[in-house]
């Protein structure tokens, strides 16, 4: 194990796409450590299963915008929107040149998929592990260069920061409870989103919005805390922990909803936050727990080739899904809201950058089009990295005493994190 104080030129917080997209566009000469709170391939990005989207060629640009528009009630920064889409098609070559394989056509041409609020299909996949295959390719690289050390189960705590500037981090040995300041010119924060703080979630336990009460607790803006999508459709079960996401490209590729009696009651193809509001209204009047989402229609082949992860896992739970429907419920998935970021990934505090599901730049709005996170993550990380590289030779290391007694009750500092989070969605709910 890496020692806990280190000094660097690039601290990141977070080995999701967006902490690893970032260490690899930094110049290889800048010392990069990033941290993980569990152990690297832990986090919501290797979850992603549906896939990532692009943008097909001019024709698509309007109907992408709009489509990514009416997801979000068009409270979308629609610079923000511009930027993700019109970098999408490069972003794209960055990962497959990274050895990402994304599914092709006898051909050799992509293949894309649909998913709810999309008018066409454009959405790139790897079976229905699409995050797992971009995730574990980038992760597999960071670990090969020299310049970048992934200190796993290690927990940023909090910044260093005077007169708004940032100059590194404090971090935690999750293990051991060690706690030590590394000291870097830039910062990024990049821990994910905050499913762990609800009590039904497809996201890991671990991620708990830190960053966000890391941003509160300095005074670094932030911005739609009460922004939090639900994802329509995961497994129904008893059981406590992480719920299992049934991806939304199952409907796109034509499964349907239907309630107690086996009819069909919505059209499941309306984005996420819509669908949601229909499944809680029809589970009302129905009294059930759950509805029932039948993916025969979605055909054998196309189940057995593009859906083998959710299959295997619903056999696991006692249901075979090209003979039956399964049991769905909405849950917890998303967080539009974050540390509110610029274009280029800058936070309102100088040396300070966010990217990934816990910044906000708007281009979710209030609601995320479906497949559009992951490829968003990449494109601030990559921003950030490329505005960081530019000025990382006119700036230098500052190492302002840190007082580490102030982080020894970690309990109640998790629970005051926590509490700071709940207060700041509730106070923007009751303003908006
Ligand atoms: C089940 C599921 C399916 C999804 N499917 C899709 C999809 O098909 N397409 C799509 O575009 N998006 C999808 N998403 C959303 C997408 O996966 C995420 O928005 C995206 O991966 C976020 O990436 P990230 O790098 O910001 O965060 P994450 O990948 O969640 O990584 C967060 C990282 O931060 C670390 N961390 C957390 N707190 C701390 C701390 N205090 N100190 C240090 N490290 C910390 C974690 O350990 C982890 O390494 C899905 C999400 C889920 C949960």
């Amino acid at each position: 194990m890496e020692i806990l104080e280190q000094n660097c030129d690039v601290l990141i917080a977070g080995t999701g796409v967006a902490g690893l997209c970032c260490a690899l566009n930094l110049p290889r000469d800048a010392k990069v450590l990033m941290l993980s709170k569990a152990a690297a391939d832990e986090s919501d990005s290797f979850l992603a299963q549906g896939g990532i989207c692009m943008l097909r060629g001019a024709e698509d640009y309007d109907g992408y915008f709009e489509d990514t528009m009416r997801a979000g009630h068009y409270e979308n920064n629609e610079a923000a929107v511009r930027q993700m889409i019109l970098s999408s098609p490069a972003m794209i070559a960055e990962l497959v040149a990274d050895g990402v394989q994304f599914a092709r056509d006898e051909e050799g041409n992509f293949r894309f998929t649909r998913e709810g609020g999309h008018s066409r299909p454009r959405i790139l996949f790897h079976d229905d592990i699409t995050g797992k295959e971009i995730t574990r390719k980038l992760l597999a690289l960071a670990r090969t260069r020299e310049n970048i050390v992934i200190r796993e189960y290690t927990e940023l705590v909090d910044i260093v920061c005077r007169d708004n500037e940032c100059f590194g981090g404090v971090v935690r040995d999750v293990k051991t409870g060690e706690l030590g300041t590394v000291y870097a010119k830039f910062t990024l924060l990049a821990t994910g989103g905050v499913g762990g703080l609800y009590e039904h979630s497809t996201n890991y336990r671990h991620l708990t919005g830190d960053a966000l009460a890391i941003a509160l607790k300095n005074g670094i803006e932030v911005e739609h805390l009460d922004y939090v999508q639900i994802h329509p459709t995961t497994f129904y079960s008893e059981k406590h922990g992480r719920r299992f996401l049934i991806s939304e490209s199952v409907r796109g590729e034509g499964a349907v909803l239907l309630d107690k009696n086996g009819n069909r009651f919505c059209n499941e193809l309306l984005p996420r936050d819509i669908v949601t509001g229909e499944i809680r209204a029809q589970m009302k009047k129905d009294g059930t727990k759950y509805v029932w989402l039948d993916m025969r229609p979605v055909g054998e082949k196309t189940i057995l080739e593009h859906f083998p992860t959710i299959r295997r896992r619903c056999l696991h739970e006692g249901y075979d899904v090209l003979k039956q429907p399964i049991p769905v419920v909405p849950a917890q998935h998303y967080f539009m809201g974050g540390v509110k970021v610029d274009l280029d990934a800058n936070t309102s505090m100088k040396r300070l950058y966010a990217a990934g599901e816990t910044a906000c730049n708007g281009v979710h709005g209030k609601n995320r089009l479906a497949s559009n996170s992951l490829l968003e993550s990449l494109i601030w990380a990559k921003r950030a990295a490329v505005q960081m590289t530019k000025k990382l030779a006119d700036v230098s290391l500052k190492m302002p005493q840190t007082d580490l007694s102030a982080y020894a009750d970690y309990t109640g500092m998790k629970k005051k994190y926590a509490k700071m989070i709940r207060e700041e969605a509730e106070r923007e709910e009751c303003c908006d």
